[in-house]
Order: structure tokens, then sequence, then C-alpha cells
């Protein structure tokens, strides 16, 4: 049987949409939550998939050394990146696509997430499911096409849906 947690970290960050073509084109932020959801179908001794404590480490670790109150921006977007390096000291994070809440969500989900669970292969948790919240009112998630448990799932594969684009 599957069963699943989520831990939830809030982050702050800059972004800009390239050619938006709207206000979403300017460099802006927001107070940023992610909401990591794993899985896995065995608990260990104690009852748990993975301590919670863990998975904040692992995550929120990540999100504080590469995300938090940096810059995230399209890789391709040469005129905010060369524009952000001006700044002394300057933090950014290049995206390989827009970093709008669905890229984000799948890029934490495909990219990141193997690489910060790889530390936990005794527990065989893996993520299934990542939602960026980007203002409280919307939100974008991306999700493993099959559940743990059903045929080998790539984890290049991921689904984004949107909801309340405002
Ligand atoms: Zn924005």
């Amino acid at each position: 049987m599957a069963m699943t947690i989520m831990k939830r970290v809030k982050f702050s960050a800059g972004h800009r949409l390239y050619k938006h073509g709207g206000k979403c084109e300017f460099f802006h932020g927001h107070n940023y939550i992610a909401e990591f959801f794993v899985t896995a179908s065995e608990v260990d001794e104690v009852g748990r998939l993975i301590d919670f404590a863990e998975l904040k480490r692992a995550f929120k670790g990540w999100i504080d050394e590469h995300w938090d109150h940096g810059f995230l921006l399209a890789a391709d977007d040469s005129n905010a990146i060369n524009a952000i390096k001006q700044v002394v000291p300057c933090k950014y994070y290049e995206l390989p696509y827009n970093p709008t809440a669905e890229n984000m969500a799948r890029y934490l989900l495909n990219d990141v997430c193997p690489k910060v669970l790889e530390q936990f292969s005794d527990y065989q948790v893996r993520a299934t499911k990542v939602l960026i919240w980007e203002t409280e009112d919307s939100c974008a998630e991306a999700s493993l096409d099959q559940k743990v448990g059903e045929e080998e799932v790539p984890w290049q594969v991921a689904q984004v849906e949107h909801w309340q684009r405002q």
C-alpha cells in the first residue's frame, strides 16, 4: 500500500517571466511555499516513511542554498542575467525554462528531488508530487503520471496542472 507524507518549505525569491508581455516581465518577487509529497510502501520499525526532520533538512537545505532570497531566471534570458550580475553580492539560479510556478514545480520534482533523496536510499522513498504556491490563491502542481507500486515511474515524466491563474 502506498503511503504519502508532505513537507512544506517557505522561501522568498525574485523572478521575471521572460517574454511575458505583461507586468510579470518586470523584476518582482513572491513569498513562495513549496510542498513536497514523498511516497513509499513500507514504514520503518518506528512507523515512519521517513523522519519529517530529515525531509526538512534535505528539502529546506536545498531551497535555502539555491533559491531562497535569490533570483530565478530563464537560462536564455541573458538580458536579466547580465543585469542581476551587476549587483554585488548577487544570488541567482538559472532554470532551463521560464520560472513560472509550473516550471518550478516540475524542476523540483524531476531534477532536484531525486538528487536530494539519494541520501535516503534505505527508505525507498520517492517524491511523487510537488506544489508551488506563488500566492495564497495560485498554485501549480507537478506529479508523476503513475503511482508507486504500479509500473516503474520514469522521473522525467511529469504532468503539470495549474489552477487559478490570476
Ligand atoms: Zn511572479
